[in-house]
């Protein structure tokens, strides 16, 4: 049901706590005073941007919605935020060697974010990690820091490894880490082809489990690692090849979003144990790689549930580095440098993707005239109107609450009469204008109850089939978007971002509604929204006003959802900004990335698009000589099909 506030106003801070702003935005998505969500890009150290104005000054640049918005100033800042974990942790348990993170480039591998990761983090000589032959491309010509790790994950053929061994002579620093037991030995005879060897790591299976989505990512089946049988047995044939000098890191990834701390402590003291027992065997070691994994709070609950985490930032960081410590200080080894492939936590909370509401479906809720020969079924539906039209007139005495049963009563009732009319239609008792009127009614009755419902006192409990007369109201609102695109994790693995109005939020939202995309695929559209900790299939939200604009925002997207993001119906990228707040409380606007044009998606397909335009003038001419399409017809036609591919691939307002 919408929020019941019965009394006082509703001001932006009821907006903001609503949509949970107040939890999941901090330190950087803020409500301001006129209801519209202010962006503070560097968190805590001062300076906002109001981000309604921002999109308004940049549809002025035309850049159409939807619109990618990343700000530079909180990648920087989440990155400041770790590496400052860790060093507190490491101060805190006087931990006796330090933090080098990497940055997982899959997570988001577009040019200006890893640039931008590579040239901030140089002061803590970030490294990245890679998976691919491409994302190795990447991370060697980008990662010029010599002291910087640069992790190679993933399949590895001979040329990713004899590639690896290479950029070692570059300069660089990479560490090639053994995923499955074969790579032993391509390791093996790249490093006596090339006389080098790149530095090696091992990719431990742990046995303990992660929950949640991503459980299956560790023990004796998972995807990628060693059993411990084969980490001992590459050992062995290192130290027989003369490599062992170059094992250096202990690698696991225990999966993504981890939700539940009591999880990673099991897998740190598990690797801590392992990694002890690989200097015992006369490996140099000195790095323990503790993968990603650091969960996001989308919903704001700090709980272990799929959208949250029951720890901060913090608290990982001093797991991290107390585990470790304990696993080997006590045993004597020294102990290792940790490093961590945090992508989700660096890359999630930087972007925002705003986009426009086209239209929302109405309901047909207006109480239609009264004809003079109205069969039963409708003078039904018209005493039931009136009987919960009754039931408000006495709603404001305190002494006599209104009781839920008639109203109740009365939705059984016109949902009864809805089904009966429907079954007259189909006998043909009822003509199309009659039927329509038997819904216009039956929607009527609905509304009727819903703000009745509304004006019952706080606390009220509210019988389940009432409720779902909230659901039956819903609109739904039309999105300028394709999830496909800018979010498939709701579809593939409904996953859950915050979602919400950027303005209008000192205003009650009187409508409750969820989202359909421009797709023809009726898996196309958002219909799951963070509840602390659970999920709810319907949003708060404001009527659409004539002439103004509607913009929502789906927050906490940068990691993943870019480069997961498909062509479906050939909707391609948004266009995208990257925003730098300047020292005067403006911004700049560093970097532009168009979106897809049609052209461009229609050759990502292997059409042409001179050829598509060809043929259809070539059509206007036949239709032309036919009689059919007169000339300045065609050169319209022509006109719009030219212009389309031109464009961006959404629709323009
Ligand atoms: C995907 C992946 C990561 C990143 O995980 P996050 O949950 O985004 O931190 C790190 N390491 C490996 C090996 C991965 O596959």
């Amino acid at each position: 049901m919408v929020l019941a506030n019965p009394t006082g106003t509703w001001t932006a801070d009821d907006g903001a706590a609503l949509y949970g702003l107040d939890r999941w935005g901090e330190p950087y998505f803020r409500v301001g005073a006129h209801g519209q969500v202010m962006v503070h890009p560097r968190g805590e150290r001062g300076g906002s941007l109001d981000l309604v104005e921002l999109v308004k000054e940049l549809q002025g640049r035309d850049l159409s919605l939807p619109l990618l918005i990343r700000f530079d100033d909180i990648l920087e800042d989440r990155l400041e935020r770790l590496n400052t974990a860790f060093e507190r942790a490491i101060a805190q348990y006087g931990y006796a060697g330090r933090y080098q993170g990497v940055f997982p480039v899959k997570c988001n591998q577009q040019r200006h974010v890893v640039e931008q990761l590579v040239e901030t983090g140089r002061r803590w000589h970030f490294g990245l990690e890679a998976g691919s032959k491409a994302e190795l491309l990447i991370a060697l010509s980008l990662l010029d820091d010599p002291e910087a790790l640069l992790i190679c994950n993933g399949y590895k053929d001979q040329r990713y490894i004899e590639t690896a061994i290479l950029a070692r002579r570059l300069g660089r620093r990479p560490v090639v880490v053994i995923e499955q037991p074969d790579e032993v030995e391509r390791i093996i005879a790249a490093s006596s082809e090339l006389g080098a060897a790149p530095y090696i790591g091992i990719r431990a299976k742990l046995s303990s489990r992660s929950t949640g989505r991503w459980g299956s990512s560790v023990g004796e089946r998972a995807k990628f690692g060693l059993s411990i049988p084969d980490v001992l047995a590459s050992v062995e044939a290192l130290r027989a090849a003369g490599l062992l000098e170059d094992l250096r890191l202990l690698h696991f990834h225990i999966g993504s979003q981890i939700n539940d701390i009591a999880v990673l402590k099991d897998a740190l003291q598990e690797a801590g144990q392992i990694y002890g027992e690989l200097t015992r065997l006369g490996a140099p070691m000195g790095y323990l790689d503790v993968g990603g994994g650091l969960g996001i709070d989308y919903d704001g609950s700090s709980t272990a549930s799929a959208a949250s985490t029951n720890y901060s930032l913090q608290n990982y960081a001093n797991d991290v580095v107390a585990t470790v410590g304990e696993c080997c200080e006590p045993h004597g080894v020294p102990v290792p440098t940790l490093v961590s492939e945090s992508g989700r936590a660096i890359a999630s909370h930087f972007s925002v993707l705003v986009f426009d509401v086209l239209g929302a479906g109405a309901l047909p809720g207006a109480v239609p005239p009264t004809a003079d020969d109205e069969p039963l079924i409708l003078r039904n539906l018209r005493d039931t109107l009136a009987a919960v039209e009754r039931t408000g007139a006495d709603a404001g005495d305190p002494a006599d609450p209104v009781s839920c049963e008639p109203l109740q009563e009365a939705w059984n009732d016109a949902l009864k009469f809805k089904e009966d009319a429907l079954a007259a239609f189909r006998l043909g008792y009822l003509s199309l204008p009659q039927r329509a009127s038997a819904e216009q009614l039956t929607w009527a009755c609905c509304q009727a109850i819903a703000s009745r419902l509304e004006a019952l006192p706080l606390g009220t409990p509210i019988p389940e089939e009432l409720q779902a007369l909230a659901a039956a109201l819903a609109g739904t609102y039309y999105a300028n978007l394709s999830v496909f695109r800018s979010a498939p994790d709701t579809w593939a693995i409904d996953q859950l971002f915050p979602v919400m109005p950027i303005h209008r939020l000192d205003e009650k939202p009187s409508r409750l509604g969820s989202f359909a995309d421009l797709t023809c695929d009726s898996d196309g559209k958002l219909a799951r929204f963070i509840d602390r900790g659970q999920a709810k299939p319907l949003l708060e939200l404001h009527p659409l006003r004539e002439g103004e604009p509607y913009w929502i925002g789906l927050f906490l997207g940068g990691a993943y959802q870019e480069v997961m993001g498909n062509l479906h119906n050939l909707f391609g990228t948004t266009n995208a900004v990257h925003i730098r707040l300047a020292d005067d409380g403006r911004y700049s606007v560093k970097h532009v990335v168009r979106g897809d044009t049609n052209a461009e998606v229609l050759q990502a397909m292997e059409h042409n698009p001179d050829q598509l335009l060809e043929r259809l003038r070539i059509a206007s001419e036949a239709a032309i000589s036919r009689g059919s399409l007169a000339i300045s017809d065609a050169r319209r036609l022509m006109a719009h099909l030219r212009a389309s591919l031109a464009q961006t691939t959404y629709l323009e307002g």
